[in-house]
């Protein structure tokens, strides 16, 4: 029996009103996964009315109070792990081994870090003199309120708690719409919330779409006191222009073509364990993932067949198959978007070491949304696959010279979101990273994060930083209260 997955507002699972229900179909063979409740205006409008109520009582409660619920709900997650994992493998495709290391318990620590870490921040003060006596001014952060969270489809419990942790643990109420390709683990969030204690109406789920669906009536929902999106820059450009009207704040982790910088005093090893990792990690559907990579001249041969030597290894396969460490894409509009630049690199003159085309996994999963792990070399930057989003498996090689030219070569894109330096000599790697437009450098590693980091992008790869304090500017409002003596 197909399971149905239904919204969650004011702490009950319900229906959509409209009576409409889409299908989710697996990445991995075509098959119907789940019947989902698209959400419609009224159901929306329900939600945020939820959500405005739950969140007095919620915010009334201690900073400690609150903690103590959060740290439940990751316990919650940490123990039903094993429905999580299944439910994003299924979703997804991806494998058991990376959802049980990263998606899942990431999702779980998003909400014991911001638990822990607003309780303990503190707001400055004033003294002022006056002619009159002194006046005293201080700081006091407020919820937001109602935050609408908008969250893509590739990492789909981590990304989306990593907005609901520091939503709720500053005291705000929560209406999130998942990706309608990922809807499994936001609904089965909801039990987990009401199990740890969480009011009702403080964690709310639509699903739906974006354009007149669930994403844009949230969007554009006066109720809604700000927007927290992660998803693709054109979106993004949607979502702002919902919440003009209003005046009403956005925080945006949009898309990426990130380069890797690999001078040739770098560890080789490492370079290439660090670069495949980046490249085809989550089928190259990780929005830090590499798609760029500039190696200078004298180890360019070597580096480009090393790397290919790393694809060619790469074992596409089921979830749960523990050697699997490749998954297939999201879903079939995804596979022919990436499929569509395999072919433009070729007709724009691109040399395609390895892959290129559909993966062969075998007759049973025929109908899966599977590519090969790709590499190009005869590249230059009047080739769209070196300026344009793909979020597949797959990167471009580019030789360089000098320090400079790879510098000016990695700023050129409109997008600004991660890098990857690898060499041994510190002193360059810290001054390479100082030149490099973007929200997160990494010398001589990839995915390494520290959850106290800011976390963002430059450019058009986002508005804002999230992680850390830095959450807590979007989250809360700031007041300034001045008291004469
Ligand atoms: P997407 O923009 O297509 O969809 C993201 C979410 O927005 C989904 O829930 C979707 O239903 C909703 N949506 C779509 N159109 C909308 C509209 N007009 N109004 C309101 N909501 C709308 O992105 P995706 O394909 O799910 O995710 C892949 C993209 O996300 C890539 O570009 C990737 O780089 C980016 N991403 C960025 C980060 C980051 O931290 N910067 C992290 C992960 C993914």
């Amino acid at each position: 029996m197909v399971k149905t997955i239904k919204n969650f507002i004011g702490g009950e699972y319900v229906a959509g009103t409209a009576g409409r229900l889409f299908d989710k179909l697996s990445p991995v063979d075509g098959s119907l996964v789940a019947r989902v409740h698209e959400a419609s205006q009224a159901d929306v409008d329900h939600a945020v009315a939820a959500a405005r109520a739950g969140q007095a009582e919620w915010a009334a409660l201690m900073p400690a109070q609150r903690a103590q619920i959060l740290h439940k709900v990751a316990d919650g997650i940490d123990a039903q792990a094993e429905e999580f994992v299944a439910a994003e493998c299924a979703d997804t495709g991806k494998p058991y081994t990376l959802a049980s290391h990263l998606d899942i318990p990431r999702g779980a620590a998003n909400f014991r870090i911001f638990a822990d870490l607003v309780a303990n921040v503190p707001t400055e003060s004033f003294v002022m003199p006056t002619a009159t006596g002194d006046a005293l001014n201080y700081a006091l952060r407020v919820p937001k309120g109602v935050i609408g969270v908008i969250s893509p489809w590739n990492l789909p419990l981590l990304l989306m708690t990593w907005k609901v942790g520091p939503a709720m643990a500053c005291g705000n109420a929560v209406v999130v719409k998942p990706s309608e390709e990922t809807p499994a683990t936001t609904t089965l969030l909801g039990e987990v919330m009401n199990a740890a204690g969480v009011p009702k109406g403080v964690f709310n789920v639509v699903h739906g779409f974006g354009p007149g669906s669930a994403g844009e009536f949230l969007s554009r929902h006066s109720g809604v006191d700000a927007i927290t999106f992660t998803g693709e820059t054109r979106t993004g450009a949607a979502i702002m222009k919902a919440c003009a009207d209003d005046i009403r704040d956005v925080s945006f982790e949009l898309g990426g073509k990130n380069p890797a910088i690999v001078f040739a005093d770098c560890d080789l090893e490492k370079a290439i364990d660090g670069t495949a990792r980046s490249v085809f990690s989550n089928c190259g559907q990780v929005c830090l993932a590499t798609e760029r990579v500039y190696v200078e001249r004298s180890i360019f041969e070597e580096f480009v067949s090393r790397l290919a030597e790393r694809a060619r290894t790469l074992r596409l396969g089921i979830p749960s198959d523990p050697a699997t460490t490749m998954g297939p894409l999201i879903s079939k509009e995804h596979q022919s978007k990436v499929l569509g630049y395999y072919k433009l690199a070729v007709e724009e003159g691109a040399t395609v070491v390895c892959g290129g085309g559909v993966a062969d996994v075998g007759e049973a999963y025929r109908d899966g949304c599977w590519v090969e792990p790709t590499i190009w070399t005869g590249v230059d930057h009047s080739h769209r696959i070196m300026r344009e989003e793909v979020f597949g498996p797959c990167c471009a090689i580019m030789p360089f010279d000098t320090e400079g030219e790879a510098i000016a070569l990695a700023n050129d894109t409109d997008y600004g979101l991660a890098c990857s330096i690898w060499t041994e000599n510190l002193s360059r790697g810290h001054r390479v990273a100082a030149q490099i437009n973007c929200g997160l450098t990494w010398v001589n590693c990839w995915f390494l994060r520290d959850l106290r980091t800011p976390f963002g992008g430059s450019k058009q790869s986002g508005i804002g930083r999230e992680g850390g304090v830095h959450s807590l500017e979007f989250y809360t409002e700031l007041r300034n209260v001045c008291v004469l003596l």
